[in-house]
């Protein structure tokens, strides 16, 4: 099977590369120049455990190339992805379609036979009807479908979830399409995962559903933890108690600083702007996004408490700014809210990311970048540690404590426990939601 993959960022890429080890022909097109020219080079633009020897094994096997040339990829092929970005719209919380329908038309003009348009970017529902009208006015002779296949991966893991799936989900209008996307996932289907055919319209709404559902159980787990502080239970306890039970399940219940991301912050945007647009708001979410954000500023309120009430002039080590760890993306991450705050009321924050410096150097203005939380709390007067990354999970606090001003740490992913700090010599911790 020929496939053309339009983006080649976090699921272009990813995608492109595994349609490739499955065994089919995958050739990745991209509009910036700097990305094909990297990815000519053997290089990955992007930080993804495992990914580059799964490139550089595709491509030595003579599956896998990548081009700017959107038309030459388009021409011969059987399937043609569309994977690219769907940020929010400036001003109105609506997913920005600019990408989507500029690929669309793009993709008309250059279809030579039949091919199935796939689009696996996240968009609300009617755009893949759009995309069809696009490509239609582009190109009014043009034989081709559409299909809605929306991506379910998780960066950090992406090329884990895309080979092994929990479900696949294609929307489709005619079985010629089916039989195309059959093919293209005919390795997983061997395999035994499930794929779930549906209409355009439910396939566009389940990948809204179901990032909504997971913000918002990330987001009652953080609310509960807040009033665990005030009864004094311990959230932990609370997410082993209740996700042990089968209906209710452990994942996505560990209380923190907010979720954040590419993706669940923009698509519970777009989905409660959906919501009004058709007179059925969805008001869960709108209150999720609201709860989520109150999360992050109470973070900021947290430090401050250990800081007696100012930063200023406070030195701050913040252990990892992306918005969770093996992945170099900080889109949205809870770090761009709590940093600046930190940084505006005066603390010289020092930050520590195992990846995240190249994103984050932009992004947070005014922070010094070290290469370890040893290095980093040198004489500081608090440890935020921010992000889960491995290297900050078993620390030794005993020098990480020795090594500060006064010994503080405001520990918002619950990793250590306020026993562990104490005995290390560190004079006030504090978890979230214990
Ligand atoms: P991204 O911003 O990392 O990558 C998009 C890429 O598309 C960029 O490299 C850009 O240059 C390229 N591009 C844009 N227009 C183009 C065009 N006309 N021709 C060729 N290339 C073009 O985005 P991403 O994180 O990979 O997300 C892509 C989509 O997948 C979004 O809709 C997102 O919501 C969805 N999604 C993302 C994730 C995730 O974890 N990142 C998971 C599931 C779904």
């Amino acid at each position: 099977m020929k496939i053309a993959m339009i983006g080649t960022g976090y699921v272009g890429l990813v995608s492109g590369v595994c349609f490739s080890d499955f065994g089919h022909e995958v050739i990745c097109v991209d509009k910036d120049p700097r990305k094909v020219e990297m990815l000519t080079n053997g290089e990955v633009p992007i930080y993804e455990p495992g990914l580059q020897a799964l490139m550089a094994r595709n491509v030595a096997a003579g599956r896998l190339a990548f081009t700017g040339d959107l038309k030459a990829a388009v021409n011969g092929a059987e399937a043609v992805f569309i994977a690219v970005g769907t940020p929010t719209r400036r001003g109105d919380g609506h997913a920005d379609l600019t990408y989507v329908m500029a690929a669309a038309e793009e993709i008309g003009r250059a279809l030579t036979g039949y091919a199935v348009i796939v689009t696996k970017s996240t968009v609300p529902v009617g755009t893949n009807a759009a995309v069809r009208a696009a490509i239609e006015a582009a190109a009014s002779e043009a034989d081709f479908d559409v299909a809605s296949n929306p991506e379910f991966l998780r960066e950090g893991a992406a090329i884990d979830d895309f080979m092994r799936p929990d479900r696949v989900v294609v929307g489709v209008t005619s079985e010629r399409a089916k039989k195309v996307m059959g093919e293209i996932y005919r390795p997983l289907f061997l395999r035994d995962f499930p794929i779930l055919y549906t209409d355009l319209e439910t396939a566009e709404m389940i990948k809204y559903a179901a990032n909504a559902f997971l913000a918002t159980k990330i987001t009652f787990i953080n609310e509960v933890a807040r009033l665990c502080e005030r009864v004094g239970a311990d959230v932990k306890q609370v997410s082993k108690g209740i996700g042990l039970d089968g209906r209710i399940g452990n994942k996505f219940l560990h209380a923190g600083p907010g979720y954040g991301g590419s993706c669940f912050p923009k698509d519970t945007s777009a989905l409660a702007r959906i919501g009004q647009d058709h007179a059925a708001p969805m008001q869960i979410v709108e209150t999720v996004i609201k709860v989520n954000e109150e999360v992050k500023r109470r973070m900021v309120e947290k430090v401050l408490d250990l800081l007696d009430g100012s930063a200023n002039g406070k030195t701050v080590a913040v252990l990892g700014v992306t918005f969770k760890p093996n992945t170099d993306d900080m889109r949205d991450a809870p770090a761009l809210t709590i940093v600046p705050a930190l940084v505006g009321g005066g603390a010289k924050v020092r930050v520590v990311d195992p990846q995240g410096r190249r994103e984050g150097e932009h992004l947070l203005p005014g922070v010094s970048w070290m290469d370890d939380a040893y290095a980093a709390a040198k004489d500081a007067d608090v440890v935020v540690l921010l992000t889960e990354w491995n290297e900050f999970r078993a620390l030794d606090l005993a020098r990480l404590a020795g090594a500060m001003a006064t010994a503080r740490m405001a520990d918002l992913r619950n990793i250590y426990s306020p026993k562990d700090a104490e005995a290390a010599g560190f004079v006030a911790y504090t978890g979230v939601g214990r």
